[in-house]
């Protein structure tokens, strides 16, 4: 085996009390969001003893794997035309923007004799998914005829594609469009989902007036960490999730550029600084495990130098205790975690304490 990925379940089930507490004042569910673990079973069961409402994830094969537990899941991805059968079998909740699926997902529905929900996204700005403003009203009229469909309520999606932020003004237009809709139709409208690891600075704001009710969160209650910034947030641990990688070569090398050069495997030309000469180590751990930009040492003394598929080169000149077989240790940043958690070359070891 190589790298090891520690996952703290305590530390997961704390910081997702903490945000539902923080969360609860202004009455807003918070629902975890399993796609950075692959839809772990563990972290999900962390999540709910944390006291999430339900759980999320954007690939309906977690959602299957989560599926037993007895909690409402929600697809993140708008679905795909062509998997619509098992959208309405392993979620209870799907999140639209195009009207044919939502007809596609409503004949699935009828043929396996069931109600699915629906929330449909507007997009305000940040142009990844959501149908615009202008398309909504005549869409909810068209939802509305659906016999196995329940629009249960509206959505949007922020900071993914152009980090446009969960400002006031977008969610009093998002408030706007809820109120207008809920009028029109004479609809319930239960849920206003508007809101990800972004949104949750807002709450800390002394005049916050929340239009969200829903709020699904991945990034911190996994790592910790404030988004966009990447700061800690709150009280939120960052330490939920570690690396350990072995070191496999621990020499002095030369950082004189000496040879010829070209790009590397990676289509990269390194950028060379000659440092003299440096105790260098390698990792057992490369690209197919962890994303390296996205590691911190935990470890001192250390600076990370680059990686290919199955290295990772780090300098250690600042650290003497670093010998042939020593575990050096990182945090990981969302992209890192995501490719952890995906490769089946990481060993996933879990922690209660
Ligand atoms: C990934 C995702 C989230 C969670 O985002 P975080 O920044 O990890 O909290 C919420 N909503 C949708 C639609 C997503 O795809």
């Amino acid at each position: 085996m190589g790298a090891e990925i520690e996952i703290n379940l305590t530390l997961l089930q704390e910081n997702t009390a903490q945000i539902i507490d923080l969360a609860s004042k202004d009455k807003i569910d918070i629902w975890g969001v399993t796609k950075g673990v692959c839809g772990d079973l563990k972290v999900a069961e962390a999540m709910i003893d944390g006291g999430v409402s339900g759980l999320a994830d954007s690939r309906l094969s977690n959602l299957a794997q989560l599926n037993y537990l007895d909690i409402p899941l929600l697809l993140l991805r708008i679905p795909m035309l062509s998997e619509v059968d098992k959208v309405v079998k392993y979620a209870d909740i799907s999140l639209n923007s195009e009207l044919e699926v939502v007809q596609a997902l409503n004949k699935a529905a009828q043929e396996s004799n069931s109600i699915h929900q629906v929330i449909l996204l507007v997009d305000l700005g940040d142009r990844r998914e959501g149908m615009l403003p202008s398309d909504l009203m005549e869409t909810i009229h068209k939802v509305k005829q659906l016999g196995n469909i329940k629009l249960i309520g509206l959505g949007t999606n922020l900071a993914c594609f152009r980090g446009v932020l969960p400002t006031q003004e977008k969610m009093a237009e998002l408030n706007k469009l809820v109120q207008e809709a809920r009028e029109r139709f004479d609809l319930k409208l239960p849920i206003v989902s508007g809101g990800n690891s972004s949104s949750l600075p807002l709450l800390l704001k002394d005049n916050y007036s929340p239009v969200s009710n829903q709020f699904r969160i991945g990034e911190t209650i996994l790592l910790g960490r404030e988004v966009p910034s990447g700061e800690s947030f709150a009280n939120i641990s960052l330490d939920a999730f570690k690396l350990t990688a072995e070191v496999i070569e621990l020499k002095e090398k030369s950082t004189a550029i000496e040879d010829e050069v070209t790009e590397n495997a990676f289509d990269q030309i390194k950028e060379v600084v000659d440092k003299g000469i440096r105790k260098r180590a390698i990792l057992a751990v490369g690209r197919q495990d962890i994303y390296p930009q996205g590691l911190t040492s935990l470890t001192k003394g250390i600076t990370i130098e680059g990686a290919s598929s199955d290295h990772l080169i780090i300098d250690v000149i600042n650290n003497s205790d670093i010998k042939l077989g020593s575990k050096i240790e990182f945090r990981l940043n969302y992209a890192a975690l995501l490719q952890a958690m995906t490769s089946p070359y990481v060993k996933k070891v879990y922690r209660e304490d």
